[in-house]
């Protein structure tokens, strides 16, 4: 006999990407943003008081939220601050999903919807995207209490329009979480829908963008009620000051935001260019990493071969995923390591 539920008893757990504690290796495997973040958050970061940290924080980020409502053209009520953008992914199985009330979702897709589903012991219904990686019309049958469309879609880098996710709003009976994490590289977001839909909740995270993994922090858009109710769900001091102080510097770094995004599209144009002149099948990507598909060698054996070099991409072992890599942008000088020993790696095979 176990001492856990059954539920948690049976699930796995989520299995995040290898974060290798050696400094000495390129590494492309968990989509962090390859430059540094914001000077000016850094620098408040430094000036963090004694004061500050003997004190609680404000419980709701009132100083991140003013300024996240006027980057998005939103009021302060719809703005929701988050420990990651997982934490709102936590809070949102808690308040919308039960033993009877399912999450439902295309795949594949972020993987740890699974796993937290698991843990709240909901129904999952998975509606598999086409080849194209188009909004599947099932999902608007499902009847599930939360749809979740991770929307640049990870790991497939594909975009859905935001005309049709406010079909698919439009359409659901229950919540409809568009989890934006990667929108910061694509040509457009969903924001309009939270005015037009009192059923959407919009995700987002500092960790891609804004080259801010370590510091823990994202947001929710919404509603004022959904805001309302989610609150109630949350840790009553889910954001810590530090994380508070360095996202609000940072959101409010509009320009350094830009110019750094600017550039890891440039370097993804590049590295899209030089993985199709290695015969590599990769679409158009709205995010900061490829999906790319080898000739030539199976995608586990270039996974493998590339880790002995001290190169990391991430493999999923998956129906579908299994013959592709998922690989970061990184620095123009870590791309190029890669194409080498890509190179190096296929000739090796002849
Ligand atoms: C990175 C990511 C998130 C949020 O990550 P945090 O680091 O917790 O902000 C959410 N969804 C997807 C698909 C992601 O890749």
């Amino acid at each position: 006999m176990s001492y856990f539920r059954d539920n948690i008893e049976q699930a796995s757990g989520y299995v995040p990407g290898f974060q290798p504690q050696h400094t000495e290796v390129v590494k492309l495997n968990t989509n962090e943003n390859p430059f540094a973040p914001s000077p000016r958050a850094l620098q408040i970061l430094s000036e963090m008081s004694a004061e500050q940290l003997r004190r609680y924080p404000d419980p709701l980020g009132d100083s991140f939220r003013r300024i996240a409502a006027s980057v998005h053209g939103l009021s302060v009520d719809h703005i929701m601050c988050c420990n990651g953008g997982d934490d709102l992914l936590v809070i949102c199985f808690r308040s919308f999903c039960a033993e009877d009330r399912a999450v439902a979702y295309p795949v594949p897709t972020y993987s740890l919807y699974p796993a937290q589903a698991r843990l709240q012991n909901c129904p999952i219904i998975k509606v598999p995207f086409d080849s194209e990686f188009n909004l599947p019309p099932k999902l608007t049958t499902t009847q599930a209490a939360l749809t979740i469309v991770c929307n640049p879609n990870a790991p497939s880098a594909t975009l859905i329009a935001p005309e049709e996710m406010a079909s698919l709003a439009d359409e659901l009976q229950g919540i409809l979480l568009i989890d934006e994490a990667y929108v910061d590289f694509a040509e457009c977001d969903c924001v309009e829908l939270v005015k037009r839909f009192d059923n959407v909740i919009i995700l987002r995270s500092l960790s891609k963008g804004y080259s801010l993994a370590g510091i823990r922090f994202g947001y929710a858009m919404a509603q004022p009620e959904l805001i309302a109710g989610l609150m109630k769900v949350k840790d009553s001091y889910n954001v810590d000051a530090p994380a508070l102080a360095v996202a609000t510097t940072a959101l409010q770094d509009q320009d350094y935001f830009a110019t750094q995004v600017k550039k890891v599209k440039a370097l993804r144009q590049e590295l899209t260019l030089s993985m199709r002149a290695l015969d590599f099948t990769v679409g158009d990507s709205q995010t900061n990493f490829l999906l790319a598909q080898p000739q030539g060698c199976p995608a586990r054996t270039l996974y493998q071969e590339l880790i002995q070099r001290n190169i990391y991409v991430r493999y999923f072992d998956d129906p579908g995923l299994d013959d592709k890599l998922r690989i970061s942008v990184g620095t123009a000088e870590q791309n190029e390591k890669l194409i080498l020993a890509i190179k190096a790696i296929l000739s090796s095979r002849g």
